[in-house]
């Protein structure tokens, strides 16, 4: 159909890692893309948005700032896109925390904090990402962002947020039986080792807890994988490129990345 508009996508922690190298994939497609951080990641997400009207040529690309956590911004977050595309087609709830404690030392707060932003976040996003799709009866598309610490509580230090990242997986698939119905697919990428910020911050408490380098440290975690190096944001952007295009319309309820396997042994 000629006549339909440009599809419009929201990203959620776009500034940094894995959602800026997703939103410069969905701009590249031609959508619109609206992009979401905290507040506190002004410069980071006004620097993303120009980075992809130069590099993707994308025509729009919105600023929403929001704590995914809060459930009057992110009904307000979603307002703003309607109103300003008149529609939202794909939600990627991608933004997350990363504590890196050991678990007897994790203190309640932090804890309630990682499933606040994590989990609650990725609710609310699915939420009113769905109430708005249902209403616009169209059908789309819901993209989480799970983890291989979500399928197999991998390593060490990651307790509070393996639990959020099984949670996630596990809303993925609920869900996913629940939208159907109204053309809408529910999926989540589940990345094992993809060089971010994050990651980084994440490879230096695992190189000074095991007494090595960090350069040290990553060389050996990088040999973990099946192919011997991270994956990076654009390979995230890719996955979810896929997800959310018509050819990917029959998946749904799974939580996949491409390497998500450790070596054994
Ligand atoms: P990152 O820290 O580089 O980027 C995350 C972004 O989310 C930041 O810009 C941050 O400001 C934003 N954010 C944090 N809290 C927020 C909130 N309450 N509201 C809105 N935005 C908020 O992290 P990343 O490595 O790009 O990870 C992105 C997602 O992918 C996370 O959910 C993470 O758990 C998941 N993940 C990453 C890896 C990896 O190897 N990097 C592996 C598995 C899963």
């Amino acid at each position: 159909d000629k006549s339909a508009r440009v599809k419009v996508a929201l990203i959620t922690g776009a500034a940094s890692g894995i959602g800026r190298g997703i939103a410069f994939r969905l701009a590249k497609d031609g959508m619109h893309v609206a992009l979401n951080d905290l507040p506190s990641s002004r410069e980071g997400l006004v620097a993303v948005a120009e980075e992809i009207k130069r590099v993707a040529g994308a025509k729009e690309c919105s600023l929403h700032f929001a704590d995914v956590s809060s459930e009057e911004q992110v009904q307000k977050m979603i307002a703003d896109v309607v109103e300003t595309y008149g529609g939202l087609d794909i939600m990627v709830a991608n933004a997350g925390i990363v504590p890196t404690v050991p678990f007897l030392e994790t203190p309640v707060e932090l804890w309630d904090k990682v499933f606040a932003i994590n989990v609650r976040g990725t609710f609310l996003c699915y939420k009113y990402a769905g109430i708005q799709m249902v209403k616009q009866g169209k059908g789309g598309r819901i993209i989480g962002a799970s983890s291989l610490a979500g399928k197999s509580g991998v390593g060490d230090l990651l307790g509070a947020y393996a639990g959020t990242k099984f949670a996630i997986r596990g809303i993925t698939q609920a869900v996913a039986g629940e939208l159907g119905k109204h053309k809408i697919t529910v999926n989540a990428y589940a990345p094992g080792l993809i060089d971010t910020p994050a990651l980084k911050e994440f490879i230096e408490v695992k190189a000074k807890n095991a007494n090595m380098q960090p350069e040290q440290f990553f060389e050996a975690f990088n040999a973990s994988v099946p192919l011997g190096y991270a994956g990076t944001p654009e390979d995230i952007g890719g996955l979810v490129s896929y997800l959310v295009s018509e050819e990917a319309h029959f998946i749904t309820g799974q939580t996949r990345m491409s390497t998500d396997l450790y070596k054994r042994g």
